[in-house]
């Protein structure tokens, strides 16, 4: 969803398309999907980008981005080129979440794209400037929720008929938001196959600390040509989606996911683990987090609290109060209950 943001040279800006951020491991890109979704064609695309242009990681933000890491200051212009092949041409600023359900999910409002679509359109017309990591969230209900999302602004439907007005007039006005916190406590989307009114559902998967491999990419592409509608759409809390799956394919698409690294279990560990890519991804990193973080995994399999650990102390990979915030030093780790 494109909204202005010029502020590339604020602390804390995102990278994007057009503006790739410098990492400890190369340029970060992000890939404008609109709505966070993707056909297999184009993911198979993606992970081809990523194996030859940058270093074949591919991560998955808390807002449902997709981004390329490893990107080499020489390849840029080529991947350039080639996402422009793609139809990646311009940047969409990623300011507004809306429900990844909306259309396919019937107890999710329908009308929550049109909405940011609206207002999108409004804020560039008019030219307002919000703030780089402004993010606002439009929830339309539903089985994916998105109340534990943190975000700046936070609109749930039922939407009144003059819900657009009344987002631009927040949006007028952001140093008046009061940030919402990622909520630990809110229900979390539930992975596994749900179904929808008659055959089929959806899958809901999750990528483990929001890496996904160029080949895991490869091969989801695979999975939703096979099993659902051809499409994959990515969520917050680091999830992908795969609608029109029929109840007699669930058990093998999820075993498939599986199969190539996806979080498949509502119990997994990992669920509750937000580690950064620290060191030597980020250059800011002080520990490799992503270590410490499958590390903890394996030690605690029954883990219900939320640990956020952290290669330094900016504390990028969560925005809530985490049970458990371990935050690495130079010389090791510290940790806070
Ligand atoms: S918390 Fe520090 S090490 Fe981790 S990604 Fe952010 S800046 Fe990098």
């Amino acid at each position: 969803m494109m909204l202005s943001s010029k502020n590339s040279n604020v602390k804390g800006w995102c990278p994007t398309l057009n503006r790739p951020m410098q990492s400890g491991d190369g340029f970060l890109v992000r890939i404008p999907l609109e709505f966070a979704r993707a056909k297999a064609n184009i993911l198979r695309s993606i992970a081809d980008a990523s194996t030859r242009y940058g270093n074949a990681n591919i991560d998955l933000t808390m807002r449902g981005n997709l981004q390329l890491r490893g990107v080499s200051e020489e390849n840029y212009p080529v991947l350039r080129e080639y996402l422009a092949g793609l139809g990646f041409v311009k940047d969409i600023a990623f300011n507004i979440i809306t429900s990844p359900l909306a259309g396919i999910d019937p107890s999710c409002d329908a009308g929550v794209q049109q909405i940011a679509k609206d207002v999108a359109q409004f804020i560039n017309s008019a030219n307002i400037q919000l703030p780089a990591k402004f993010l606002l969230v439009l929830d339309g209900g539903g089985i994916f929720p998105l109340s534990g999302v943190a975000c700046d602004a936070y609109f749930a439907a039922p939407f009144s008929n003059g819900i657009v007005k009344q987002i631009i007039d927040v949006l007028k006005n952001t140093h008046e938001c009061k940030k919402k916190a990622a909520n630990s406590n809110a229900r979390l989307p539930h992975i596994g196959f749900s179904p929808f009114a008659g055959e089929s559902g959806i899958i809901v998967a999750a990528a483990s600390f929001g890496r996904i491999e160029a080949s895991s990419l490869t091969r989801l592409a695979v999975i939703c040509e096979k099993y659902g509608n051809g499409e994959v759409i990515f969520s917050p809390s680091r999830n992908v989606i795969l609608p029109y799956v029929s109840q007699e394919n669930a058990d093998s698409a999820l075993q498939e996911l599986e199969g190539c690294g996806f979080i498949v279990n509502n119990n997994d560990a990992r669920r509750n683990i937000h580690a950064c890519v620290g060191s030597p991804a980020c250059s800011s990193g002080l520990g490799d987090t992503r270590e410490l973080a499958h590390k903890w995994a394996q030690l605690f399999p029954n883990l219900m609290q939320t640990v956020h650990i952290s290669g330094c102390s900016k504390g990028c990979a969560y925005r809530g109060k985490a049970d458990i915030t371990i935050t690495a030093t130079g010389d090791g780790y510290d940790i806070a209950l």
